[in-house]
């Protein structure tokens, strides 16, 4: 039976990679053959090959018709007439490309000058190295050559080394070389590679032809994902290439010798996995996005990556020792000495907040009675959970199992599943995974499940209101799950739940999962179930879950946008949305107190969890654990360890009776300075010994080093403050003494710091400018006047020469802070 469909394409940017998508993903459920005609051009493809679809060239208004041929091609024509008047025109919604903006350079180095590049942001961390090119490898170099192998024998011995490499391989590298036998399995590439073959091209040819015209392809479409997957289209033809023609001398192996930083035009995943990790320090691209595969494993492996840089703009500098920080997106070339000192010294601050967190990491997360709560990760792929427990988390209490179906045109199989949760449960050997089932639609659609557009994503289809409809989907992810949890200590926890009868039918899933794997005899794990508390009626019913459920976990992102009405994502209404409303505080009290009553755990998942001003709320509110990304992990332990826990369960109660936000936010900030806190005078603010070259770095340096001490967690804010005073007039005093100060909300421990110079530093440009002991105040904006008290205090003390004389010969750090103590009464 034949039929046909004709239609106008609506599509703005006509049919590209994204609504190609769409499209293949309802022709792919019918057995007929449909073939999309563009009526325009005479254009003609599958309409179930994305790659085909693109290739019709089908632009805005041009009128097509799709004809389908086949045994149900009644049934399709129905769906498709359906779907291409009511949904395709609305599939090409615009991915939105997050721009970060640049972010503002700090003072201390751009006081010297120096010549930078401003680069795209792409993995953090500051690098130091010889600037070497990577010359891309031109394929062209094989298209006259004689292959002395057939293609299928080429791409078995391709398949066999990437099968044995991934073996070898785990975490992000694993997963991207499975992606790569996925495209050397791809139908349109071996098609396209094969039809060239019998059309009488040689091999090469065949295989350059091919990613010509892949490339291209891709290249059109508006999705950077898409037009990043290039690159590994690439890496499996070089590596076709390269296995069919064996004489062909290419150098792929750069061999790197000392300390380098890449600059690279392309540099595959394989050549990037080829380099000496030994000797690259960092990497700068010029076309890589966020999500190229190269850029995944850059920062899988802590190398600085910046991208948007064109070679030539660095090319005379080859050789040459350079800078480059991913964190703040530059390139620093010919540095000066001073600008060298500014990243060295940059980058052994870097090393000193590690050191300093590493204290906290295996340290029990623990409040200063002792009270214990489990201070554990949010994770959204595999290789996250490695580095989660090297940050101290105490377990995954979140697994956005979502982040392995999306970004990919179809989704992952049960084995593929499997693998992921198996290796995120053996890097946590016995501590406890929340794996949390897909949390699909709303505002995380997947274009291959053809979502219907919605007015009220958050209120709509999404998470386990979906599963019914794709219960092949939701049954392989709980059979991955179960299989897995052979492994470790494995919680399956339900997303969006509001009623019993949801998390009823969830258990009779599973139920029906586990009875398919003992028939199968296929062995599987024990795991509890839990669902995420984001629904405020779940409150209301908390005896009744706990009937039905082993644990809970409140989303606070979803809970707070669900009992306040304010949408999560709404820049209009974001002044609303606050998590210290009273009434949220009363809705967290009935849920923990509902689960605790029946003895059931209890955790916290949402980003209010990394929220240190909040932290003894939540501990007060008696949460069995928060979970939070993983760079929280240390100094939450560290800030958990200066708070008293009863302390925190009556300022929970009273901010529970508050009336307004405001009345909580004060009563939190009356609360945090009652708690111990860090003495404003201490000998971790003290630098003896210093030898600064200048006033930028005494400032960098001071600066820094209240971040190593957690003293701050934005250095560069507050640096900025400090130079902001220093730009309205001198904090230089005379006599070799400056005050460099600032009252505000960067800094949360005032602090008195102190630096001691081994030669004077230019401060000002007046005739006593020099400078040999810093005095640096950076006190709280909410402590009244303490500020000006305690800066006209040391000024009229450094009028006395027996007092500048006393700082600058005392031997210890401890005994100038017991004489600025008692000199200050402070
Ligand atoms: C939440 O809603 O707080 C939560 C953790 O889930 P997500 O942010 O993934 O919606
Ligand atoms: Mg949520």
């Amino acid at each position: 039976m034949k039929k046909e469909v004709a239609f106008t394409c609506e599509l703005p940017n006509g049919i590209h990679a994204r609504p190609a998508n769409h499209l293949e993903a309802v022709c792919r459920q019918f057995s007929s053959d449909i073939t999309l005609k563009n009526l325009r051009n005479e254009n003609t493809g599958s309409a179930k090959s994305v790659l085909s679809l693109v290739g019709t060239d089908t632009l805005l208004n041009d009128p097509c018709s799709l004809i389908i041929e086949g045994d149900d091609a009644e049934a399709a024509f129905d769906m498709l007439a359906t779907y291409l008047r009511e949904e395709f025109p609305l599939c090409d919604e615009e991915i939105v490309v997050m721009d970060e903006g640049d972010v503002t350079l700090p003072q201390s180095l751009m006081n010297h000058n120096p010549t930078l590049i401003r680069a795209k942001r792409l993995s953090a961390g500051i690098a130091k190295g010889k600037l070497i090119r990577y010359n891309d490898i031109e394929l062209s170099v094989f298209e006259q050559e004689i292959a002395s192998l057939t293609f299928e024998q080429a791409k078995q011995q391709v398949t066999e080394t990437l099968i044995d490499k991934a073996e070898l391989a785990s975490g992000q590298e694993k997963e991207i070389i499975k992606a790569h036998l996925g495209i050397l399995n791809d139908e349109t590439l071996n098609e396209k590679v094969s039809g060239f073959v019998s059309n009488g091209e040689s091999l090469a040819k065949a295989i350059l032809l091919t990613v010509a015209a892949i490339t291209e392809t891709l290249m059109q479409s508006s999705s950077a994902y898409l037009k990043e997957r290039v690159l590994d289209i690439k890496d499996i033809a070089l590596q076709l290439l390269m296995t069919a023609h064996p004489h062909v001398e290419v150098t792929t192996d750069f061999t790197l010798t000392e300390p380098s930083i890449v600059i690279a035009n392309d540099l595959t995943p394989s050549q990037f996995l080829g380099l000496d990790r030994a000797f690259l320090q960092g990497l700068i691209l010029t076309q890589a996005g966020s999500t190229s595969h190269t850029v995944i494993l850059a920062r899988a492996f802590n190398i600085p990556a910046v991208s948007g840089v064109e070679i030539d703009a660095c090319a005379k500098h080859e050789g040459e020792t350079l800078f480059v920080d991913g964190g703040l997106g530059i390139v620093a070339l010919a540095p000066s000495d001073a600008v060298a000192t500014y990243f060295e010294r940059a980058m052994w601050l870097a090393e000193q907040v590690k050191a300093a967190e590493s204290e906290y990491l295996n340290l029990q997360a623990q409040t200063k009675d002792g009270h214990k709560i489990e201070i554990a990760a949010n994770i959204a792929c595999t290789v996250e959970a490695e580095s989660a427990f090297a940050k101290g988390a105490e377990g995954i209490g979140l697994f956005r199992t979502e982040m392995l179906f999306m970004d990919r045109s179809t989704a992952p199989d049960e084995q593929e599943q499997f693998d992921a949760y198996k290796e995120v449960l053996e890097a946590a050997g016995d501590k406890a995974v929340i794996i949390r089932t897909m949390d699909i639609g709303g505002d995380k659609p997947l274009d291959y499940l053809n979502l219907p557009h919605e007015h009220n994503p958050f209120l709509g289809y999404r998470a386990v209101r979906i599963y019914p409809q794709f219960l092949a989907l939701f049954h392989t992810q709980l059979r991955a799950i179960l299989r897995a949890a052979q492994y470790g200590h494995t919680k399956v926890m339900i997303p969006m739940i509001q009623s019993i009868e949801e998390i009823r039918w969830v258990k009779a899933q599973l139920e029906i999962v586990k009875a398919e794997l003992t028939n199968d005899n296929t062995p599987f794990g024990a795991i509890e179930l839990g669902i995420m508390v984001e629904i405020p009626s779940v409150a209301f019913i908390m005896d009744q879950f706990c009937k039905e459920v082993d644990f809970f976990s409140i989303g606070s992102n979803d809970m707070t946008q669900y009992l306040l009405a304010v949408d999560r994502d709404n820049d209009n209404v974001a002044k609303l949305y606050n998590s210290l409303a009273p009434s949220f505080l009363r809705l967290l009290r009935a849920v923990v107190s509902g689960a605790q009553a029946h003895d059931k755990w209890v955790g916290l998942c949402g980003e209010l969890g990394a929220n240190k001003k909040v932290l003894p709320l939540l501990v007060g509110a008696g949460l069995n654990e928060l979970s939070m990304a993983a760079p929280s992990i240390a100094p939450t332990k560290a800030a958990l360890r200066q708070f008293d826990s009863e302390a925190c369960k009556a300022l929970f109660n009273e901010a529970c009776d508050c009336a307004t936000i405001a009345d909580v936010e004060a009563l939190l900030e009356a609360f945090t300075q009652s708690q111990e806190d860090k003495p404003l005078l201490d000998v971790e603010c003290v630098l003896l010994d210093c030898d600064f070259n200048s006033k930028e770095e005494a400032i960098q340096t001071l600066v820094g080093n209240l971040g190593v001490r957690g003293r701050t967690h934005v250095v560069n804010e507050l640096e900025a403050d400090i130079w902001a005073r220093e730009s309205v007039f001198t904090t230089g005093l005379g006599n070799g003494f400056a005050i460099p100060h600032t009252k505000s909300d960067n800094i949360a421990h005032s602090s008195i710091s102190i630096a001691r110079l081994n030669k004077p530093v230019i401060w000002s440009d007046d005739e006593d400018g020099a400078v040999e002991f810093v005095i640096m105040l950076t006190l709280n904006k909410n402590q009244g006047d303490q500020h000006m008290r305690i800066f006209s205090g040391l000024a009229r003390k450094l009028i006395h020469e027996s007092f500048r004389n006393t700082l600058k010969t005392m031997t210890t750090e401890a005994e100038i802070i017991s004489y600025l103590q008692s000199e200050l009464s402070l």
